[in-house]
């Protein structure tokens, strides 16, 4: 009795130590390939940031060069009376017009990338300052401009609390992240209203966007934070969204960067939420006097 006990123990003694050879092995080959994908993503990063600033300069070159070229030619066919170049002339303006509007958009999609790349490598530049909720919130309301203040088919509401805890962050990139959100909800419901609240909440502030649009459905909440990810593209649909798919992401990457969060809600057909929890940090709860 004695002996088979003894057996069984040593087997399992055996068993624990093969067992845990296998733990340790297993952990090993995680940590390679762990450190296998960060190098990939730094890689990834270095890769984005450095085509993104060679594209830049021939673009800069070519928008240079597009307004030179319109303007020269408007003058042109001020000055001669010819037929030929008043025939020519619409066709080759609304030409000029379509490289300068693309042209335009590469630039965006570029800078928005390269948004992305410094803030994922660390080499963004973050300033730190004090600030009012509601100043970043009005600041991005104006960065978004006339597609939302004065258009007749968006009604435009801001509900924000008085005396809001001051928030230490950077002003510019929570005034981006509002800009993003705010133009997204004017964008995507055409008409209707759109409307901005912030609230204490729970040691931080909590600013909400709502809108009454198109809304976005249940399995694509959670996507619509991925980079380059739009809608409607994946839909099939003829109307390709404005924009570069990286306003959300660039939302997400800042908002967590202080330590906060930022979720969807929607019904489909009847408009979005995106909720905004910020934290505030380091004793800059109280109001500046
Ligand atoms: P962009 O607006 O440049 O396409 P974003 O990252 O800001 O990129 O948004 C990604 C996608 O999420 C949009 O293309 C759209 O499909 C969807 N989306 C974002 N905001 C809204 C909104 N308020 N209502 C409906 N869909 C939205």
């Amino acid at each position: 009795m004695m002996d088979s006990l003894e057996t069984m123990n040593r087997n399992l003694e055996e068993l624990v130590r093969e067992r845990t050879i296998d733990l340790h092995e297993k952990a090993a080959e995680l940590e390679r390939a762990n450190a296998k994908l960060r190098r990939l993503d730094s890689l990834k990063s270095a890769f984005l940031s450095s085509v993104s600033h060679e594209l830049r300069t021939p673009l800069t070159s070519i928008m240079g060069f597009v307004k030179l070229t319109r303007r020269e030619f408007e003058k042109i066919c001020a000055e001669a009376a010819s037929p030929a170049l008043t025939g020519a002339h619409d066709r080759i303006a609304e030409n000029l017009e379509i490289v300068a509007g693309e042209s335009e958009h590469l630039m965006f999609l570029i800078n928005d990338v390269l948004d992305v790349s410094d803030m994922e490598s660390g080499k963004a530049p973050w300033l730190d300052a004090r600030i009012d909720p509601a100043e970043f919130i009005r600041r991005g309301a104006a960065l978004v401009g006339p597609v939302l203040l004065d258009n007749p088919d968006i009604h435009y509401e801001e509900d924000l609390e008085d005396d809001l805890p001051m928030v230490r962050a950077d002003p510019d990139r929570l005034a981006q992240v509002m800009q993003n959100l705010l133009s997204n909800a004017a964008k995507f419901s055409e008409r209707g209203r759109v409307r901005v609240t912030a609230r204490r909440a729970d040691g931080g502030v909590r600013i909400t966007v709502e809108d009454t649009g198109k809304g976005i459905a249940p399995e694509e909440l959670e996507n619509v934070f991925d980079m380059f990810h739009q809608v409607s593209r994946r839909d099939g649909l003829s109307d390709k969204p404005e924009g570069t798919g990286l306003g959300l992401a660039i939302c997400r990457l800042v908002v967590e960067h202080y330590g906060g969060t930022i979720i969807a809600e929607s019904r489909p057909g009847k408009g979005s939420v995106f909720t905004m929890d910020l934290p505030v940090r380091g004793g800059a709860s109280d109001k500046e006097a």
